[in-house]
Parts: structure tokens; C-alpha cells; sequence
């Protein structure tokens, strides 16, 4: 599978946030958000083909107990599944990060679902070229279902702007069965700017709503830069 980078950083997003982890980013996404923080896994994929073996022996030189595979966009790795397995019998805790818009048999302890809204769909790059498929791409019920129903999960949205609810409730309303408590809100922003100019509408909606707050620590930590 083609692999972005592996790293060991501190979880800066969800339930799990300020765990140190090690971080297994695939490369290659079937979406094209037009805000995508990770562009070297998406609009311009880098990389280098790893084995699983070769992934496991890179995981074990680090001392964490947990490991989050995400990307781009990990389900779409034909051996994701493998990997999976491999991670969770030799004793990880292992979360994935994905849009939920494919679905693999995988074995996890987490599923981090990160339904993409309209806000994402990217009209005004690269000439719009990729905004029709990844409109017809970005939401999948039943693979979030899929996804929800493996272990613990989270339904983790990416806001813009306070008309962005009306769009969760739609998407919450269609998945049906869900806790309050396992959805969140994180502010869209790649800079502590960015964020700060959201976060104060996302945390009373937060508040009315029994939703969680999703900050990106990663981001106030370490800025905007890869390997973090
Ligand atoms: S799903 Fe994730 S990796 Fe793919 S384009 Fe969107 S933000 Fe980037």
C-alpha cells in the first residue's frame, strides 16, 4: 500500500485527543475536499509502497500503544484490512480516520467517521473538475453504519459556518440510530487564526446541541506541517 508517512506525534482531533500515537498515513483519496489539510494524500498523492511487514516493523520502533491509520483515505488500500488485523493481534489500539465513503472488512477500536458536507466539495479548484464526482462520492449511509457498528466510533463534522447544522442534522437524521455525545464539531482551518475565528459559534452550538468539541491541538502544538 502507498504510505504518505508514519510518525509519532500526539492525537490532535477526537475522542482520544492528546494520546500519543503513531500515525500510519496512506496515500490516495477517492474525494478532493477543496480545505483538505493533507493535499500530498489527495489533489498531489506522494509516497512510497510499503508491505504490511514493513509498516509493522516501522510501527514497533516507536513505544506507543496506539496507532491511527489515516490519510487520504485508508479504506481505499486493498490491504487495509490486513493491516488491520495485523496491528490489532500484536496488541495496538487502532483507530482509522476516514470519510466512510468505502467500505472493507476492517478490525479497529475505533472508527473515526468524518462525514464530508457541502462545504467540502471543491467548485472552485482545479477548474471544478473534481467537484461532480466527489459530490457524488462524499456521503455513504450505509458504509457509516457499516463503520459505526465494528466498536466505539465518532461522527466527526468539519464546520464552516453556523448554516453547516442544518446540513448535520440532515446527515445525523438519515444515519438514524446515534449518541449525541459520540458527534463533533471541529472548526475547518489549517492555521490558529482560522480556528479562532470559529470557535466560539461551534462551542455554543456545542453546548445547546450535547455535542462535542473538536479542537485541532495539533495544530496550536505544531502548526500546519507535515510529520505532526
Ligand atoms: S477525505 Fe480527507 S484526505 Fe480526502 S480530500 Fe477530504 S480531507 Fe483530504
Amino acid at each position: 500500500m502507498k504510505i504518505s508517512e508514519i510518525f509519532h506525534s500526539i492525537q490532535g482531533e477526537g475522542k482520544l485527543v492528546g494520546v500519543p500515537s503513531i500515525f500510519v498515513r496512506t496515500s490516495g483519496c477517492n474525494l478532493r475536499c477543496r480545505w483538505c489539510d493533507t493535499p500530498y494524500t489527495s489533489w498531489a498523492p506522494e509516497g512510497e509502497t510499503m508491505t504490511v511487514d514493513e509498516i509493522l516493523r516501522h510501527v514497533q520502533a516507536y513505544g506507543s500503544q496506539f496507532v491511527v491509520l489515516t490519510g487520504g483515505e485508508p479504506m481505499i488500500a486493498p490491504e487495509v484490512g490486513a493491516l488491520t488485523a495485523r496491528l490489532k493481534g500484536s496488541g495496538y489500539h487502532v483507530t482509522i480516520e476516514t470519510a466512510a465513503t468505502v467500505w472493507q472488512d476492517v478490525s479497529c477500536d475505533l472508527a473515526s467517521i468524518s462525514p464530508k458536507l457541502s462545504n467540502s466539495a471543491p467548485w472552485d479548484r482545479a477548474g471544478g473538475r473534481w467537484a461532480k464526482t466527489h459530490e457524488s462520492l462524499r456521503i455513504n449511509y450505509e458504509v457509516i453504519r457499516k463503520l459505526m457498528a465494528l466498536d466505539d466510533y465518532q461522527l466527526k463534522f468539519v464546520v464552516q459556518d453556523p448554516a453547516d447544522l442544518a446540513e448535520i442534522d440532515e446527515v445525523l437524521s438519515q444515519i438514524g440510530d446515534y449518541e449525541s455525545s459520540a458527534v463533533q464539531l471541529m472548526p475547518e482551518g489549517t492555521t490558529a487564526e482560522a480556528l479562532a475565528g470559529r470557535k466560539a459559534w461551534v462551542v455554543e452550538v456545542c453546548k445547546r446541541r450535547g455535542f462535542r468539541y473538536c479542537p485541532r491541538l495539533h495544530i496550536e502544538l505544531f502548526g500546519n506541517t507535515r510529520g505532526t
